[in-house]
């Protein structure tokens, strides 16, 4: 938007988070930030000048920050689900052919994310190579690029990490003011141990966050325990692996584990000694429970882990191993999943996301001083749980508008 220049958004409901709804509620935007939050009259009188859009039969909640996804997978070329190393092995067999439609299908997936009422992608992939399409799709975001050491002819673990970690640098000359490039270690089954811990060591330093996907499947927790399975068939020349512990305790003795880490997954054989881990490092968690679910992956221990004090966002993953790339349909599965109320639901999709990735000061919840990052919903007449309502219309269809750092990025009706 215009500098200086100011617009309220304002709905028949507004859902802030952060703080209690509002009837007629509205955000007060100036220079993409939000400047105050209240009722659209308050506003009014606060900002008279103001261009107003009221969508008055909508609710307005702060956009879905999706804390875990891949955007270059086509839906119609996805593998059958089943065991997860049966997945992946045709994964890595399709990737000579995937090159050829990578960013075309970057583009839908982020397109289908902002449609959807997503303002903010965590998306990994390798090398970062769907940055470009999430840099042009106006979300704000983070791409995490994921490295191999396998693909660096035997160099050494310091050289591979410096690589990666330029590698990411240069990806971010010339980005969007809110689009970022950092550093994802793949899996325990992926990265050697030493290269991992550079990259969490040398990331760290940097104040960089770092992705990575841990306890995701049985495979990689005997991969990890035993170094047999289904990864072993695929990765068997790795020799780290067979450890004799759990994927996260693993993680934590290579330093993987951090309150800069976000955690995708953590969905099979999560222990409690496990969840004490992820407790006392303050690493945070990505849940994506339809990957899973596809993948045959087990469930997160996801209301423990909010007990524990965990940081728990809601992540879609990518469209080989989930339906679509709705986050609020994705947490509509965790709130059945979990039998959570749609307070928690909102706020996992929402906020959960923005404290998992470290950005809570910047979005995740309609307050003053954070970026106006929001969405538009049709709600149909509710139930007693009007937050609910909202992620199950969200989750069906029903958002009809986006807005990024105050600019209307996607609007299919006239607020
Ligand atoms: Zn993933």
């Amino acid at each position: 938007m215009p500098e200086g220049e100011t617009v309220i958004f304002a709905a028949g409901t507004l859902m802030p988070v952060s703080s209690p709804p509002i009837r007629d509620g509205a955000v007060l935007v100036r220079d993409g930030r939000i400047a105050a939050v209240g009722s659209l009259a308050e506003l009014g009188r606060e900002a008279p000048d103001s261009e107003v859009r009221f969508f008055p039969n909508y609710t307005i909640v702060p956009g879905a920050v999706n804390a875990h996804a891949h955007l270059g997978f086509r839906r119609e070329d996805a593998p059958e689900g089943g065991t997860f190393s049966g997945w992946l092995a045709k994964l890595i067999e399709r990737l000579p052919e995937k090159e050829a439609w990578t960013a075309e299908a970057a583009r839908d997936s982020a397109r289908e994310a902002l449609e959807a009422g997503t303002t903010y992608m965590a998306e990994s992939s390798p090398y970062g190579e769907c940055l470009p399409q999430l840099a042009e799709s106006g979300m704000a975001g983070t791409v995490y690029a994921e490295f191999f050491p396998g693909d660096f002819d035997g160099a050494a673990p310091e050289e591979i990490v410096e690589s990666i970690i330029g590698r990411a640098r240069g990806l971010q000359a010339g980005l969007p003011e809110r689009v970022d490039a950092r550093v994802s270690v793949h899996s325990p089954y992926t990265v050697d141990p030493e290269s991992s811990r550079l990259a969490a060591r040398r990331t760290r330093e940097l104040g960089w966050t770092l992705a990575i996907h841990l306890s995701e499947s049985p495979e990689e927790v005997e991969f990890v325990r035993e170094g047999t399975g289904g990864l072993a068939d695929i990765f068997g020349r790795n020799e780290w692996r067979g450890v004799g512990v759990s994927p996260v305790r693993y993680a934590e003795s290579i330093e993987l584990l951090a309150p800069q880490t976000i955690a995708a997954h953590l969905a099979t054989l999560v222990s409690e000694e496990d969840l004490e881990i992820l407790a006392r490092t303050g690493v945070a968690a990505a849940h994506c429970p339809r990957s899973n679910e596809f993948l045959g992956c087990g469930v997160s221990p996801v209301p423990r882990m909010m007990e524990m004090g965990v940081r728990v966002g809601m992540g879609t993953d990518g469209l080989w191993s989930s339906p679509s790339m709705n986050l609020f349909e994705e947490t509509m599965v965790a709130v059945g999943l979990h039998g959570l109320g749609g307070a928690t639901g909102l706020e996992l999709a929402t906020l959960g996301g923005a404290r998992a990735l470290g950005i809570a000061a910047e979005t995740g919840s309609l307050e003053a001083g954070k970026w106006a990052d929001l969405a538009v919903v049709e709600v149909a007449p509710g139930t007693d749980d009007p937050e609910r309502d909202v992620l199950e219309a969200a989750a069906g269809g029903g958002v009809t508008a986006t807005v990024v750092g105050g600019d209307l990025r996607y609007n299919r009706v006239e607020g």
